[in-house]
C-alpha cells in the first residue's frame, strides 16, 4: 500500500515510460499473488492456478501492451454484472432499471442476503449478487442466452467469448445462496421474472470465458463513451456510461470499494474468477488476471498491480 502523497511527474506520452511503469505494475501484482488464494465455493474455480497473473492495457489506437497471462481464458464471473447493467439500461431505460434495483454501495460482501431482509427490498446496487439477480430478471423477459452472448462479445469486443460448461455446470450444481437470494425477492414480489429462467442466466452470464484482453476490451469501450473505437460502432449510449461508470466506482469491488476507491481510483469491477476490468475515461481499457483473492473476494494482484499503475500515472479519478 502507498502511504505517500508524493507522486512522480509524468509525461503521458512518453510511452516508453508508460511501458516501463506498467511492467512493474505487473511484476508487483504477481508478487502479491502469493498473498491470497483462490475461491473454492464454487468447485470448478478452485482448479485456477494461484501463482498467475497478467494485465493487458490498450489503448483507443489498438496498442497494447501485455505482460503474463493474458491470453488464458477464465470465468468472468461478477463482471458480467456490469454487461447484464448496460444491457438493462440499453433496452429498459434508465428509470425502469433504478425502479427496480438502488444505487447505493451496501458495504457488504458481494453475496450477502442480509441488507435485502432487513434494509430494504430492492437490493442495493446491480454490482453485487442480488442487485445482478434482479437486473437479470427484468432481462430474463425478453432476452435469452443467445442474445445476451451477443450482447457480451460487443461489449468486449471479443467474438471468441464461450460459455465455460464446466464453471457453468459448477455454479449451478452449488448455487444455493444465490437461490435463496432469488425466491427471498420473489417472495416479497420484487423479483421481475420467473426465478429459475432468471438464475439459469444469471449463472450462464456468470461462467462466459473471457481473458486479461477482453477484459482490457470491455474497459475500452466504457472508456470511449460505449462506442467500439476500432469500427466505431454505438454499443451503447454515453449516457448510459456514465451511469454504468459510476456504478463501478461506487461499488465495482463490493465492500472494498471505498478503499479501491481511495488507493486506485479508476472504475473498476472485479470477479471471483480473478478478473479485474478497469477504465481510464478517453485513454485506456485494462484487465487485469490473478485468481487469488484477497478476503473480500477480490483479485490480490489485480489490486496491487493496478494501485501500482494508478499511483505512478496519476490515474485516480480525483487526480
Ligand atoms: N458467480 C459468482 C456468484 O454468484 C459471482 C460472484 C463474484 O464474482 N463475486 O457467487
Amino acid at each position: 500500500m502507498y502511504f505517500t502523497y508524493e507522486q512522480p511527474e509524468f509525461d503521458l506520452n512518453d510511452l516508453d515510460e508508460i511501458r516501463r511503469v506498467i511492467a512493474e505494475a505487473y511484476e508487483n501484482g504477481r508478487e502479491h499473488t502469493s498473498t491470497g488464494k483462490v475461491a473454492d465455493y464454487i468447485p470448478e474455480l478452485a482448479k485456477a492456478n494461484a501463482s498467475d497473473f497478467g494485465i493487458c492495457v490498450k489503448n483507443m489506437s489498438g496498442e497494447k501492451l501485455s505482460f503474463g497471462e493474458t491470453e488464458k481464458r477464465f470465468s468472468i464471473q461478477s463482471i458480467s454484472k456490469v454487461i447484464n447493467l448496460a444491457a438493462s439500461l440499453k433496452f429498459l431505460g434508465f428509470r425502469e432499471t433504478f425502479s427496480h434495483v438502488k444505487m447505493e454501495p451496501s458495504g457488504d460482501a458481494f453475496n450477502s442476503i442480509l441488507k435485502l431482509d432487513l434494509a430494504s427490498d430492492l437490493p442495493f446496487n446491480p454490482m453485487i449478487n442480488a442487485g445482478a439477480i434482479q437486473v437479470m430478471s427484468m432481462l430474463s423477459n425478453f432476452m435469452d442466452y443467445d442474445d445476451l452472448l451477443s450482447f457480451s462479445r460487443a461489449f468486449c469486443m471479443d467474438d471468441k467469448i464461450m460459455l465455460n460448461e464446466e464453471v457453468y455446470c459448477s455454479e449451478r450444481d452449488t448455487g444455493d445462496r444465490n437461490r435463496a437470494i432469488a425466491y427471498l425477492l420473489k417472495s416479497k414480489g420484487v423479483l421481475q421474472g420467473d426465478p429459475d429462467k432468471t438464475l439459469d442466466l444469471y449463472f450462464k452470464m456468470c461462467s462466459l470465458n473471457v481473458n486479461a484482453e477482453s477484459l482490457a476490451n470491455m474497459g475500452l469501450l466504457i472508456a470511449n463513451g460505449g462506442t467500439n473505437p476500432f469500427t466505431g460502432k454505438h454499443i451503447i449510449h454515453p449516457g448510459y456510461i456514465r451511469t454504468i461508470r459510476s456504478l463501478m466506482y461506487t461499488c465495482g469491488l463490493y465492500d472494498e470499494s471505498g478503499e479501491y476507491g481511495v488507493l486506485v481510483g479508476i472504475p473498476s469491477k472485479s470477479g471471483v474468477g480473478g478478473g479485474i476490468v478497469a477504465s481510464v475515461k478517453e485513454r485506456w481499457g485494462i484487465g487485469t488476471y490473478g485468481p487469488a483473492l484477497n478476503e473480500k473476494g477480490n483479485s490480490a494482484g489485480g489490486i496491487a498491480a493496478l494501485q501500482h499503475m494508478s499511483h505512478l500515472l496519476r490515474l485516480n479519478a480525483f487526480c
